[in-house]
């Protein structure tokens, strides 16, 4: 029998975010983003900053998902991710203040107290939140891929 959908799971150290079956998955693999259909062949990837899209009948759905790894088998997704959030939970506000802080921070070239590394991963982290929030309560049609 040919496998039609694929059991999804998106889970963060703190949560459960998404658990559901579903027809159709994009992975923000840290090589770029992963299509993955039913009967996909099995690998594991690790996770960029990006945002995760599945869809289930002809609805997409989005969320983020930021760093950690993912299993991919025939009939099952697995996403183990340090953060995560569906784009309907995310505060646009505290995203945008977010990647203000850290513009600023990247700004101060010549301070010794700024965390290069820390201030971008927190640029990279709010603006995937914000483009991600950017599709809540958006429901795409079958036949339209997400834009990424
Ligand atoms: P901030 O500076 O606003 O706290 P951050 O990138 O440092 O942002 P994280 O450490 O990535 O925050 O996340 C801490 C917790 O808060 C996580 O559970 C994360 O899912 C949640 N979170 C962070 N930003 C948002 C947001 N804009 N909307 C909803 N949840 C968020």
């Amino acid at each position: 029998m040919p496998i039609e959908s694929i059991a999804l799971q998106v889970v963060t150290p703190d949560r459960r975010v998404v658990e559901e079956s579903v027809e159709e998955v994009q992975v923000p693999g840290d090589q770029g983003y992963l299509g993955v259909l039913p009967g996909h062949a099995p690998l594991m990837t690790e996770l960029g900053a990006g945002m995760l899209s599945y869809r289930k009948g002809a609805t997409w759905y989005y969320l983020t998902a930021l760093r950690g790894f993912a299993e991919v088998l025939a009939d099952r997704v697995t996403v183990l991710a340090e953060r995560a959030e569906r784009a309907e939970e995310i505060d646009l506000g505290r995203a945008e203040k977010a990647a203000a802080r850290a513009r600023e921070r990247l700004g101060r070239l010549q301070d010794p107290e700024v965390d290069w590394a820390r201030a971008q991963a927190a640029l990279e982290r709010a603006m995937v939140r914000v483009q991600v929030a950017a599709k809540a309560g958006s429901a795409l049609t079958e036949g339209h891929r997400p834009e990424i």
